[in-house]
Formats: C-alpha cells, sequence, structure tokens
C-alpha cells in the first residue's frame, strides 16, 4: 500500500521529471533510475490505450488515418520501454529488474490488444481491398500486409467457438513452453560430477579449472575454498563447462558417464519432458489448423522469407549431399587418431570431441591468448571503420559528450555520408561488466529512423560486447572470436544506421524476416577471413607488429576444421525440426524420438544411442522462437555466403571494382530493410536468386574447380 501512495504522488510529477517520459532529442540515460520505470510504463500505457480506444472508434481507413496514428503510438514506448529493456541488458540490478517484471505483462498485454483489435484489422482489410491501395508504396503496403497477417496469427479473424479454441491453446502453449525450458535448466542445475583427484584432471586447460572450482564454490558456500589448481572441481552440464570437459577429459569412463547425463536430460521422472513433447505438437497442429493452415511449418513460413517448405527442402538436400563424406572422412580421421595413440575400443559419441580437439591441436594450434596482443580494441574499430568507408563510402566520427551514457565507457559515434550529412548515430558499450551486464554481443535499435512532425529523425542504434576493459596501461585486447563478433554485430548495426525507409514500421531491422534478418550480420564476418582487411587492423600492442601470416593462415584453416560434421549436425536438427511440425502426426504410432532417430541414422556417421532423448532438451524449438524455424541458420547463411561470393568474383583487391559493388550492397541490402521482399533484395543486388555454392565452398566442402 505504501508503495502504491508514493506512485500516486509521483504520477502528479511524471510530467516534468521522469526521464522514461521524453520523447524527443537522445534518450537521457545518465538520469534514469528504477523508480521512474512503473509510474512512467503506468503512464504510458493509460495514455496509449485512451489514444487506442479513441482510434478504433473513429478511424479512416487509410494510411494517415490508421496507420500513422499506430506508428504515432510507438514513439512514447522507444523512450520508455526501449530504455527500460536496454538498461536490463547493461546496468541490471534487482531494483531494475523488479520494475520491469511489475510492468511486463501490461506491456505484453497491450500489444496483443493492437493485434487482437477487429476495429484495426478491418481497416486494414479496408486499405488493402481499396481503391487507394496502389498508391502506397512498398514498405507501406508491406506493413499493412505484415500486420494483418500478424493480426490473423493472432487469432482475430476467428469467432465463437474456434477463438475460445484458439485462446485456449495460445494460453496453454504458453506455459507448455515455459514449463519446457524450466525441466532443461532444473535438470541440467540437477546434475554435478565432482572431482578431487588432481591426476584426473591432467591436460585441462586453464579456463575450465578456473570453471569448475567457481562452480564448486557456487554450490558449496560454507567451508573451504575450492581453487582452480587444488580443486575440488565441480562439472555441470553447462556448455562452458560441459563442452571443455569433453574436449580434454582423459578418463573415458568418467566422459561417457557426463556424456549420457547429457543426452538424458530433462526425459525422466518429474522434469520428463516427453509427455510435453507430444502436447506442444498436438497443440501446434491444432492451431495451425484453426488458422487455415496445413501444418504448423505451413503456418510458420507465411511470415518467412523461405517460400515453402519445398525451398527449405531444396536447401537442406544440396547441404547434405555436399557434407555427407566430409562428414565420414572427419569421422574416419578421428577413429584413425585414437587407435594410433592406444585407444582399444571403438570410437563412441564420448570419444568424438576429445580425438577433435587433439587432431586440431596437431594440426593448429592457437590460442586466444597467443592472438590477443594483436588486436586492440581501437585498432580493430579502426579496421571495421576503413573498411566501411571503403565498401559503403560512409564515414564516422566520434561524438562523445552529444548525448548521455549509461556508463563511462559507452562511446558515442556519428554516421555521415558521403556528403557529409549525418545518417545515424551509435552507442557503443565495448566492455564485459559482470556484475550488471549480460553476457555476449548484440546489437538493438534504440531510436527508428521515422518523420516527426515533417523533420527526419535519424537512428540510433545499440552495439554492445564484452570486451576485457583495459587494465595496467595495457589497452582492450580482443579474441579473435570477439573480433569476428564486432564484425557480425556491426552487420546488424549497419542494416539500422544505413536504412533509408521512412516508415519506422519498416526502417533498418524492423520487420525483415526472421529467416533474413542473419544476412547483413554473417556478411562482414566474411571480411575477418580477407587477409589484407584482417591484416590490416592488427597490430602488436607491445612491438607493433601486424599478424604474422602463419597465425593467419592458421585462422583460416581453423574455419574450415570439421566443416562437414558441423553442417551434418545442424542439418540433423533443422531436418527433424521440420519433420515434427509437417508430416509428424503426434496422434499416431510412431514417437518423435522414432522419427529423430531414423533422421540421424541417415545424417549422422555415427548414429546416436537408441536411447538418446536429445528432443527433451531442444528448448529452441519447443520453447524458443526456432519451431520449424531452426533452418533459418543454413538458410541466412547461404545468402550470406552468396551475397560476399559477389565481391570475390569482382575481385577483391580490385578497390574500384569492390567500392561500386559496395555501394550497390549498400543501396539493396543496407537500405532496404523491412521496406522489400528480402528475397527481391537479394535479387537487387546479386542479379539472381540464391545459391548454396558459396557456403560450401567456404566451408571446404566444395572445391572451387568443380564449380567451374
Ligand atoms: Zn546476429
Amino acid at each position: 500500500m505504501e508503495r502504491k501512495e508514493k506512485y500516486v504522488y509521483q504520477e502528479d510529477q511524471t510530467q516534468i521529471d521522469n526521464p522514461l517520459l521524453v520523447e524527443t532529442g537522445f534518450p537521457p540515460f545518465d538520469r534514469v533510475a528504477p523508480e521512474h520505470i512503473v509510474p512512467a510504463i503506468e503512464h504510458i500505457l493509460r495514455q496509449a490505450n485512451a489514444r487506442l480506444e479513441a482510434l478504433e472508434q473513429n478511424l479512416s481507413p487509410t494510411w494517415a488515418g490508421l496507420l500513422q496514428p499506430l506508428e504515432q503510438l510507438d514513439i512514447p514506448f522507444e523512450y520508455s520501454w526501449g530504455v527500460v529493456s536496454h538498461l536490463m541488458g547493461v546496468k541490471n540490478s534487482d531494483e531494475l529488474r523488479k520494475a520491469h517484471s511489475q510492468v511486463l505483462a501490461d506491456i505484453v498485454q497491450f500489444g496483443l490488444r493492437i493485434k487482437q483489435s477487429p476495429a484495426i484489422y478491418q481497416g486494414l482489410l479496408s486499405i488493402r481491398d481499396g481503391d487507394a491501395w496502389h498508391k502506397l508504396d512498398e514498405a507501406q503496403q508491406r506493413i499493412i500486409e505484415q500486420k494483418i497477417r500478424a493480426a490473423k496469427h493472432a487469432g482475430v479473424g476467428l469467432s465463437g467457438e474456434a477463438k475460445e479454441r484458439f485462446n485456449a491453446i495460445a494460453k496453454e502453449l504458453s506455459q507448455l513452453h515455459t514449463d519446457f525450458s524450466n525441466h532443461v535448466l532444473d535438470a541440467t542445475k540437477a546434475f554435478e560430477f565432482i572431482i578431487t583427484d588432481i591426476k584426473q584432471t591432467e591436460g585441462w586447460p586453464k579456463t575450465l579449472r578456473q570453471i569448475a572450482a567457481h562452480s564448486w564454490n557456487a554450490v558449496n558456500k560454507e567451508g573451504p575454498k575450492a581453487s582452480p589448481e587444488h580443486g575440488p572441481w565441480r562439472i555441470t552440464l553447462d556448455y562452458p563447462s560441459y563442452v571443455p570437459f569433453m574436449e580434454h577429459h582423459r578418463n573415458r569412463t568418467q566422459r561417457e558417464q557426463v556424456y549420457r547425463a547429457f543426452i538424458l536430460r530433462a526425459s525422466s521422472g518429474e522434469l520428463d519432458n516427453s509427455g510435453l513433447i507430444a502436447r506442444i505438437l498436438t497443440l501446434r497442429k491444432e492451431e495451425a489448423v484453426l488458422l487455415g493452415h496445413e501444418n504448423y511449418a505451413d503456418l510458420t513460413l507465411e511470415s518467412k522469407m523461405a517460400p515453402d517448405v519445398a525451398a527449405v527442402q531444396k536447401m537442406f538436400a544440396e547441404l547434405v549431399q555436399a557434407a555427407r563424406k566430409p562428414a565420414m572422412a572427419d569421422l574416419d580421421a578421428l577413429r584413425q587418431l585414437a587407435e594410433a595413440s592406444g585407444q582399444v575400443e571403438p570410437l563412441a559419441h564420448w570419444d568424438v570431441p576429445f580425438w577433435a580437439e587433439r587432431l586440431r591441436e596437431q594440426r593448429f594450434e592457437f590460442t586466444d591468448e597467443q592472438l590477443r596482443p594483436y588486436f586492440p580494441l581501437h585498432r580493430v574499430i579502426d579496421g571495421l571503420f576503413s573498411l566501411c568507408t571503403r565498401l559503403f563510402g560512409v564515414t564516422f566520427e566520434q561524438a562523445d559528450g552529444q548525448a548521455s551514457v549509461w556508463h563511462e565507457d559507452v562511446q558515442f559515434y556519428r554516421v555521415k555520408n558521403g556528403n557529409g550529412e549525418t545518417m545515424a548515430w551509435f552507442y557503443l558499450d565495448p566492455y564485459s561488466r559482470p556484475a550488471e551486464k549480460r553476457g555476449g554481443a548484440w546489437m538493438d535499435s534504440c531510436l527508428s529512423r521515422r518523420y516527426i512532425d515533417g523533420e527526419l529523425r535519424h537512428p540510433v542504434v545499440h552495439l554492445c560486447c564484452n570486451g576485457t576493459p583495459p587494465v595496467d596501461g595495457r589497452p582492450s585486447l580482443m579474441s579473435f572470436g570477439e573480433v569476428t563478433t564486432l564484425f557480425h554485430e556491426f552487420g546488424h548495426g549497419l542494416q539500422g544506421m544505413l536504412t533509408t525507409v521512412d516508415c519506422s514500421d519498416a526502417a533498418g531491422i524492423k520487420g525483415i524476416e526472421w529467416d533474413a534478418v542473419e544476412i547483413a550480420s554473417q556478411f562482414m564476418e566474411n571480411w575477418c577471413y580477407h587477409k589484407p582487411t584482417l591484416i590490416g587492423m592488427t597490430t602488436h600492442f607491445e612491438t607493433g607488429e601486424p599478424l604474422p601470416d602463419s597465425l593467419f593462415d592458421k585462422i583460416c584453416a581453423a574455419r574450415t576444421f570439421r566443416a562437414g560434421s558441423m553442417m551434418m549436425r545442424q542439418l540433423e536438427f533443422g531436418i527433424t525440426d521440420m519433420m515434427l511440425h509437417t508430416e509428424f502426426d503426434p496422434k499416431g504410432d510412431t514417437t518423435v524420438f522414432d522419427v529423430h532417430q531414423q533422421i540421424a541414422q541417415d545424417l549422422n556417421p555415427l548414429p546416436p544411442l537408441p536411447e538418446s532423448r536429445f528432443l527433451c532438451s531442444f528448448s529452441h524449438i519447443f520453447a524458443g522462437g526456432y519451431a520449424a524455424g531452426y533452418y533459418s541458420y543454413k538458410w541466412s547463411e547461404v545468402l550470406s555466403a552468396d551475397a560476399f561470393a559477389a565481391f570475390e568474383e569482382a575481385g577483391l583487391e580490385n578497390d574500384a571494382a569492390i567500392a561500386a559493388l559496395g555501394r550497390r550492397y549498400r543501396h539493396t541490402i543496407l537500405s532496404c530493410g523491412g521496406g522489400r521482399n528480402p528475397m527481391k533484395v537479394f535479387q537487387d543486388f546479386r542479379g539472381r536468386s540464391p545459391s548454396t555454392e558459396a557456403l560450401l565452398r567456404h566451408s571446404g566442402l566444395r572445391h572451387p574447380a568443380e564449380i567451374k
């Protein structure tokens, strides 16, 4: 009660002093505090609901009468909810999380309210079927079509019993997805494997010792502490612990024990996901049929770039054909190495990561620590900027101080086109801050490009990384993985910043189909394997030397190491996902595990154990957004590799040709955003439909000579 009164008091003040209620300029990040969140969001939602009701009551079915007001509705959310979501990632705290969760449900509800509004849906249909439809430009038409589709998928077209059933399914599914994910998390958490004998840790890398000792301390708060050097060490089924353990632990029996626990996660007892899988697939199918589709894949592909299931199957078939033999050869190489090293037992699943790692060490060992000194962050950023200037004709200048930031390490930049005109802005938050910032790297839109009162507002984006901060006069030094990740995120960033679409719902990364959104990001990663580009941005922070050729060659060789096996693994997941959401009958006699076994028997040169319950922890498709969409990873990889191949064909050392092609890439893939069908955009750039050849060649799965 007390708190409520406090907010009532603040409510009167919000208009003047709540930094989440500004609607112009750059967001005042430095002034936002957790206590601003609830009053601001409540205020904005109240206002937005009132505006929405007014709109529903007398909307005119035109762009200006419906779509513009809807777009306006979004602005206060950019400055409030957008800022809060961003701070959750970079300045997290208990107070922030509490305030965030207090308003989250209302925010979600509001989004749903718009999608399910019959008045708005009817208005959208009237525009689409009206005479003025052909006067709208392509981006406007796409926005309207996407909104109609989203409304349909939210059940707006249903009535009576069908609608009730649809809502019940949606509710149950959302609970099942959460339960599935929680079971996987709990099952992962429930397992531990403790090692106390230091001899058993022979061959472990330093990081595994650190992770395992840290993990032991995290659950044994009382008593003596574990140390990385002397243990005890606690191995868990979390990737950062599980993967290096399987790669480096010499005791084969213990590897088997941990492996078996891994593939049986969430498959028995209270945390058993088997029943949930069957129920999820049944409900998804029913939902699809209610909405007029044959199956769930058919429903989800309606809003993707891939035209239909057949197109996805065609891609699968081409990649399988190319990767099958190399994957078998990969496995033979491991068998030989294991045998030569004295292993008498036949090669099993728990041997694969171990011997693969030994083979990698034999062939081209290098470590992050060897590479880091050559990649000081500021040099990498300079190299990235100069590449973008060369390709796209845009320039970057530091603009620190022109916008407020949430942490003193955050940098601010202005992006200009060739005439020196401002195009966009971005924040770069480069370093790791474990106490308040989430791991990994990401790009997000801060403010999208739009016209406000007739004036163009330039897009602003966030780029967040987790690099090592500078210490003791040493600059921030990046691992090669961090370099490619920065390029990846910057690729997303460029699509956000160089957009020329004026309607905010299709500007930048907004409105781009799920399976097309990684094209621009993965495209940029390719440049990290282009020798002059990569070597050009290296300087040893002490000696000033560039990266030696021998290390560059190893980086390139590592890129294609076991590429056939990696590809087949992704295909096994993608094909299983697609089969379960198309032909599979959840009510039939065949189980989901049979389906997976059948597919894996065909694709995997080392078929899974019959008792494998891998699907019980496949959260991507049973809890996340990748249902009937796991193929998206490969789909966008095919397209980004093919886009890069255009540059290879033009001649990577031919500056004039690269500049011309780079401008075309900018004016198609980077500028169109969600305003044009991505297949058309790709064809605008490439002059033809996509081909799998470039991805296969880059992965070392087909020799260039075979293509010609
Ligand atoms: Zn990405």
